[in-house]
């Protein structure tokens, strides 16, 4: 054992105790305005004031956390046991969005094995959506692109636009 080797490892256990101390947001890195989640008792940004109501804006990591994740998802239901191996959240959400919100970047602890799933494809022109991040129209079983929701949107409504043309009755 040299003194050397000694003196190196002692630096090396001081730095790792300095960044032990200082709490940072598990998801964004930030040192400030920080809170524990009320789920799984990490650190997160207490920013959830700086969401701006059915703005859908997805910059509060709090908020992020709490509805855009299976932990947020688990805890807010009031499930019993761990969020990765709960059997009710594996029912409640279709497959794609549960792989989604167990591996997205709002995630402090990532599904280990998620579950194969088929992509969902534009039920119009067959491009693959990604329900986690894209855009899209739901119609009953259909899922349409953002492209597609658009072009059915603007055709009913001109199809209500003309069923209300009817003249108006004098008087
Ligand atoms: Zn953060
Ligand atoms: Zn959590
Ligand atoms: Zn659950
Ligand atoms: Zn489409």
């Amino acid at each position: 054992m040299t003194s050397k080797k000694k003196k190196r490892n002692i630096t090396a256990a001081d730095r790792q105790a300095k960044s032990k101390n200082q709490s940072r947001c598990g998801l964004c890195g930030k040192t400030t305005n920080l809170t524990k989640t009320e789920c799984c008792g990490n650190w997160i940004c207490d920013d959830e004031d700086q969401y701006v109501m059915f703005s859908y804006a997805r910059n509060s990591c709090s908020r992020n956390h709490r509805r855009y994740t299976l932990c947020g998802y688990h805890h807010v239901e009031g499930h019993a046991g761990d969020w990765k191996d709960c059997p009710q959240c594996r029912e409640d959400i279709e497959t794609e969005m549960y792989v989604y919100y167990g591996t997205n970047e709002y995630n402090f602890e990532k599904l280990e094995n998620p579950p194969d799933y088929e992509p969902t494809k534009c039920s119009k022109c067959g491009v693959v959506i990604r329900l986690g991040t894209e855009g899209f129209t739901q119609s009953g079983d259909e899922y349409w692109c953002e492209a597609c929701g658009a072009k059915e949107m603007e055709k009913i409504i001109r199809r209500t636009k003309a069923s209300s043309r009817r003249p108006k009755g004098r008087g």
